[in-house]
Protein backbone atom coordinates (compact mmCIF):
# COMPACT_ATOMS: atom_id res chain seq x y z
CA UNK A 1 0.00 0.00 0.00
CA UNK A 2 2.71 2.49 0.72
CA UNK A 3 4.47 2.27 -2.77
CA UNK A 4 0.47 2.73 -3.96
CA UNK A 5 -0.09 5.84 -2.46
CA UNK A 6 3.65 6.68 -3.42
CA UNK A 7 2.92 6.57 -6.99
CA UNK A 8 -0.97 7.40 -6.63
CA UNK A 9 -0.79 10.28 -3.74
CA UNK A 10 -4.19 10.95 -5.19
CA UNK A 11 -5.50 8.22 -3.20
CA UNK A 12 -4.88 10.21 -0.13
CA UNK A 13 -7.42 12.32 1.41
CA UNK A 14 -6.87 15.83 1.18
CA UNK A 15 -9.11 18.98 2.15
CA UNK A 16 -9.97 21.45 -0.02
CA UNK A 17 -7.22 23.59 0.39
CA UNK A 18 -4.63 20.87 -1.00
CA UNK A 19 -3.22 19.86 2.40
CA UNK A 20 -3.82 16.09 3.84
CA UNK A 21 -6.28 15.22 5.78
CA UNK A 22 -3.74 12.55 7.50
CA UNK A 23 -0.15 13.89 7.84
CA UNK A 24 1.10 10.48 9.70
CA UNK A 25 2.14 7.86 6.47
CA UNK A 26 0.92 4.98 8.66
CA UNK A 27 -2.20 6.06 8.98
CA UNK A 28 -2.10 7.00 5.21
CA UNK A 29 -1.58 3.48 4.51
CA UNK A 30 -4.15 2.32 6.55
CA UNK A 31 -7.28 4.81 5.99
CA UNK A 32 -7.49 5.94 1.85
CA UNK A 33 -9.40 5.88 -1.09
CA UNK A 34 -8.02 2.36 -1.87
CA UNK A 35 -8.23 0.91 1.38
CA UNK A 36 -11.94 2.58 3.00
CA UNK A 37 -14.76 2.33 0.73
CA UNK A 38 -18.37 2.83 2.08
CA UNK A 39 -19.86 1.78 -0.93
CA UNK A 40 -20.34 -1.88 0.80
CA UNK A 41 -21.39 -4.28 -2.46
CA UNK A 42 -19.67 -1.70 -4.52
CA UNK A 43 -16.38 -2.30 -3.74
CA UNK A 44 -15.09 -4.55 -6.94
CA UNK A 45 -16.43 -1.80 -8.89
CA UNK A 46 -15.03 0.75 -7.08
CA UNK A 47 -11.21 -1.05 -7.29
CA UNK A 48 -12.16 -1.52 -10.83
CA UNK A 49 -12.60 1.76 -10.87
CA UNK A 50 -9.56 2.63 -9.57
CA UNK A 51 -7.51 0.36 -11.73
CA UNK A 52 -9.18 2.13 -14.57
CA UNK A 53 -7.94 5.57 -13.15
CA UNK A 54 -4.44 4.82 -12.55
CA UNK A 55 -3.76 3.88 -16.14
CA UNK A 56 -4.81 7.24 -16.83
CA UNK A 57 -3.24 8.79 -14.58
CA UNK A 58 0.16 7.19 -16.16
CA UNK A 59 -0.70 8.80 -19.41
CA UNK A 60 -0.93 12.37 -18.09
CA UNK A 61 1.40 15.26 -17.65
CA UNK A 62 3.63 15.69 -14.58
CA UNK A 63 1.74 19.19 -14.09
CA UNK A 64 -1.40 17.43 -14.39
CA UNK A 65 -0.53 15.14 -12.53
CA UNK A 66 0.28 17.28 -9.86
CA UNK A 67 -2.93 18.63 -9.01
CA UNK A 68 -5.30 15.65 -9.87
CA UNK A 69 -7.41 14.91 -6.94
CA UNK A 70 -10.52 12.98 -6.44
CA UNK A 71 -13.06 15.34 -5.29
CA UNK A 72 -16.03 13.39 -3.52
CA UNK A 73 -17.53 9.98 -3.87
CA UNK A 74 -20.70 9.28 -3.15
CA UNK A 75 -22.16 5.70 -2.32
CA UNK A 76 -25.41 7.27 -0.73
CA UNK A 77 -27.51 7.11 -3.69
CA UNK A 78 -28.76 4.21 -5.65
CA UNK A 79 -25.70 4.84 -8.05
CA UNK A 80 -22.13 5.02 -7.59
CA UNK A 81 -21.41 9.21 -8.15
CA UNK A 82 -17.06 10.01 -8.35
CA UNK A 83 -15.66 12.92 -9.24
CA UNK A 84 -12.00 14.07 -9.73
CA UNK A 85 -10.09 17.24 -10.41
CA UNK A 86 -9.81 16.37 -14.20
CA UNK A 87 -13.22 16.82 -16.28
CA UNK A 88 -11.62 14.80 -19.59
CA UNK A 89 -11.16 12.01 -16.80
CA UNK A 90 -14.38 12.64 -15.40
CA UNK A 91 -16.11 12.04 -18.67
CA UNK A 92 -14.83 8.67 -19.31
CA UNK A 93 -14.77 6.92 -16.27
CA UNK A 94 -17.42 8.70 -14.20
CA UNK A 95 -20.45 8.56 -16.23
CA UNK A 96 -19.60 5.06 -17.05
CA UNK A 97 -19.27 3.72 -13.25
CA UNK A 98 -21.93 5.60 -12.44
CA UNK A 99 -24.25 3.36 -15.10
CA UNK A 100 -22.21 0.28 -14.14
CA UNK A 101 -22.84 0.71 -10.40
CA UNK A 102 -27.03 0.64 -11.28
CA UNK A 103 -26.46 -3.39 -12.06
CA UNK A 104 -24.07 -4.34 -9.32
CA UNK A 105 -25.92 -6.15 -6.03
CA UNK A 106 -25.66 -3.59 -3.53
CA UNK A 107 -24.88 -6.35 -1.22
CA UNK A 108 -22.54 -9.05 -2.31
CA UNK A 109 -21.32 -7.15 -5.78
CA UNK A 110 -22.20 -9.59 -8.27
CA UNK A 111 -23.97 -9.67 -10.97
CA UNK A 112 -26.53 -11.60 -11.87
CA UNK A 113 -27.68 -12.68 -15.12
CA UNK A 114 -31.33 -14.16 -16.23
CA UNK A 115 -32.14 -17.91 -17.95
CA UNK A 116 -31.74 -15.27 -21.09
CA UNK A 117 -28.23 -13.95 -20.31
CA UNK A 118 -29.57 -10.60 -19.69
CA UNK A 119 -28.26 -8.73 -16.66
CA UNK A 120 -31.01 -8.40 -13.84
CA UNK A 121 -31.28 -6.55 -10.71
CA UNK A 122 -33.67 -6.99 -8.58
CA UNK A 123 -34.42 -3.58 -6.76
CA UNK A 124 -36.56 -2.71 -3.90
CA UNK A 125 -39.54 -0.99 -4.06
CA UNK A 126 -39.48 0.19 -0.69
CA UNK A 127 -35.66 1.75 0.04
CA UNK A 128 -34.73 1.18 -3.90
CA UNK A 129 -31.48 -0.44 -3.05
CA UNK A 130 -30.55 -2.66 -5.63
CA UNK A 131 -29.76 -6.83 -5.48
CA UNK A 132 -28.67 -9.89 -7.29
CA UNK A 133 -31.25 -12.71 -7.20
CA UNK A 134 -29.65 -14.77 -4.14
CA UNK A 135 -29.27 -11.41 -1.99
CA UNK A 136 -32.89 -10.17 -2.82
CA UNK A 137 -34.59 -14.03 -1.65
CA UNK A 138 -32.42 -13.25 1.07
CA UNK A 139 -33.90 -9.38 1.84
CA UNK A 140 -37.03 -10.91 0.86
CA UNK A 141 -39.67 -11.10 3.83
CA UNK A 142 -42.31 -12.95 1.52
CA UNK A 143 -43.16 -12.02 -2.08
CA UNK A 144 -40.44 -11.73 -4.12
CA UNK A 145 -42.37 -9.95 -7.22
CA UNK A 146 -44.24 -7.61 -4.82
CA UNK A 147 -41.05 -6.77 -2.71
CA UNK A 148 -38.74 -6.05 -6.07
CA UNK A 149 -38.91 -4.13 -9.17
CA UNK A 150 -36.71 -7.00 -11.63
CA UNK A 151 -35.14 -5.01 -14.27
CA UNK A 152 -33.00 -6.75 -17.41
CA UNK A 153 -30.74 -5.24 -19.86
CA UNK A 154 -28.83 -7.46 -22.75
CA UNK A 155 -26.02 -3.90 -23.41
CA UNK A 156 -24.06 -5.15 -20.61
CA UNK A 157 -20.59 -3.19 -20.37
CA UNK A 158 -17.52 -5.53 -20.57
CA UNK A 159 -15.75 -4.14 -17.36
CA UNK A 160 -18.86 -5.31 -15.55
CA UNK A 161 -17.93 -8.98 -16.78
CA UNK A 162 -14.73 -8.47 -15.20
CA UNK A 163 -16.05 -8.01 -12.20
CA UNK A 164 -17.40 -11.83 -10.69
CA UNK A 165 -13.95 -13.21 -12.24
ZN1 LIG B 1 -25.96 -10.19 -4.15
Amino acid sequence: MKELIEKYPFLNYYYDNGKLVFEDEKRRIEDNYYTKFEGYGWDKLWKKYLKELFKIYDTLSEAKKKNFKIVFVDASKNYLEVETSNKEIDNILSDRIKKMSLWVCNKCGNLFKNEKGELTIYRSRRTNVAFCKDCALEESLGDIDSEFKVMTTDNIDPWLEELNE
